[in-house]
């Protein structure tokens, strides 16, 4: 056999029937996550039909986008105020509890963004394919999996026959080499792959990340690589497992468990001479703090750049939405809302990094500032080591675990006209409001905006 790519090996493994001059190729998918919000429809196709669930041991079911992040009330409970959410959450539980799926509900100790949950409970694994009603999905690919996004028809198609129809993606290897600065993040890394694809970059391919800098990244690092992939454009974005993938997974609840469980996993990086259909490489001590200027990930910069002129349409447009003047710094710029959180950087280690910026310092006044941990155990987590008092005494929120304003379905979104520094992965018009600006970044970059009311290269204050 010819030496073959990862996303090669996974493919193989999981084509059930090859495509045809007419038809794509069936695929056979090894985990569906599923969420409250693209759900709701596939079970009311199924029902019509009187289908079951094909594997519902194979389907997970959290809720994390229309639910509400504000804190518990005395009876313990996450209350929830907004009618349309309260129903898409009972129409959850009715699911389940028909089709027999497994639930993290609301508020319960396994529930957070679907993306955040999968790693977390070991049920992401190398090798696997998983998809999921949600653009991010590509997340997973962190540990060596498959994992895209699907429609709302493709979901109802995955409970019905656990497979899915699709077209073979060609392959794109971005390589980053060498040793990221001091204050240069994973975040930092993918906004500058995407600064440079465009958002169009990646169409039609799937992302394997290779390189030094990319190995020397932790695993949570790696999945907010993977996540951002879609804003490039890519189908999945995929990094080869090794053995921190497999000291990650060791002993969570999910995870196979035995001496010998990781041994087909190490077969699955790309063989030596395999080829790529394209590469791009980067020089990771190039790569400096990275922030948004415009309307779409790939208007990204280095934080000291100034924004770019307003050389065609598009970028006049985004501009003009922003409020930013062409040619001029982003560094000082007035802000209203830091946003940390979201399936790209709500993590242990992200809260770990925003905390080292408010320690001992104030969120500037006028600045609303939300910390919102991606699930109920990272928050757990952060409150045993103290975290959630940094940012409280800090002057932030602290809040319960969801997707919050990275969609701003929830309660949580920006006023018309207000700027926010957000560590989510859309700065879409509207995306965290109508009329909300977004300024995409790391969570070092948010927390030291959220400290000095402006902008900031958080170099300057550590
Ligand atoms: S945090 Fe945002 S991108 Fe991630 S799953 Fe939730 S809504 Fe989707």
């Amino acid at each position: 056999m010819p030496p073959r790519t990862l996303f090669e090996k996974l493919w193989d493994a999981h084509v059930v029937r090859a495509a045809t001059a007419d038809t794509p190729a069936i695929l056979y998918v090894d985990l569906h996550l599923i969420h409250e919000v693209t759900s709701p429809q596939a079970f009311t196709w199924l029902r019509e039909r009187g289908v079951k669930v094909r594997r519902p041991e194979r389907t997970v079911a959290t809720m994390d986008h229309s639910t509400p992040t504000t804190p518990r009330g005395k009876d313990g409970k996450i209350p929830v105020l907004d009618n349309a959410a309260a129903a898409q959450i009972a129409q959850l539980e009715t699911n389940c509890r028909d089709f027999g799926v497994e639930l993290h509900a609301l508020g319960s100790e396994g529930q957070g963004i679907v993306h955040v949950i999968g790693p977390e409970l070991g049920l992401t694994q190398p090798g696997g394919t998983i998809v999921c009603g949600d653009s991010h999905t590509s997340t997973h690919g962190a540990f060596g999996a498959l994992a895209f996004g699907i429609g709302t028809s493709e979901v109802a198609h995955v409970l019905a026959t656990q497979c899915l129809l699709q077209n073979k993606p060609k392959t794109l290897a971005i390589t980053v080499e060498g040793q990221l600065a001091p204050g240069v993040t994973a975040k930092d890394i993918v906004l500058a792959v995407i600064a440079r694809l465009g958002i169009g970059g990646g169409t039609g391919h799937v992302i394997e990340y290779r390189g030094s800098a990319i190995r020397a990244l932790s695993m949570e690092e790696r999945m907010t690589v993977c996540n951002m992939s879609i804003e490039a454009g890519a189908r999945a974005g995929m990094i080869a497992p090794d053995d921190l993938t497999f000291e990650y997974l060791k002993g969570r609840p999910r995870a196979p468990q035995g001496a010998a469980w990781d041994a087909q996993w190490r077969k699955l990086p790309s063989d030596a001479g395999a080829t790529y259909d394209r590469e791009e490489k980067f020089d990771a001590p190039a790569i400096e703090p990275m922030i948004t200027y415009g309307t779409n990930p790939g208007m990204g910069m280095a934080i000291g750049a100034r924004v770019p002129a307003a050389s065609n349409p598009t970028l006049a447009k985004a501009l003009a939405y922003m409020g930013l003047e062409a040619e001029a710094p982003l560094l000082g710029h007035k802000i209203d809302v830091v946003f940390i959180g979201s399936c790209t950087n709500s993590r242990l280690s992200d809260l770990r990094a925003a905390a080292t910026i408010f320690k001992g310092r104030k969120v500037a006044p006028g600045v609303r500032a939300l910390v919102v941990p991606g699930s109920q155990r990272i928050k757990k987590a952060a409150e045993a080591e103290g975290l959630d008092r940094v940012f409280l005494d800090a002057g932030a929120e602290w809040r319960e675990a969801g997707c919050s304003m990275c969609i701003a379905m929830n309660g949580d979104q920006l006023k018309p006209g207000q700027y926010a520094v957000s560590t989510s992965n859309r700065n879409f018009e509207g995306r965290q409001g109508a009329g909300g600006r977004t300024f995409l970044a790391s969570p070092l970059t948010a927390a030291a905006a959220a400290i000095t009311g402006v902008v900031t290269d958080a170099r300057s204050l550590v």
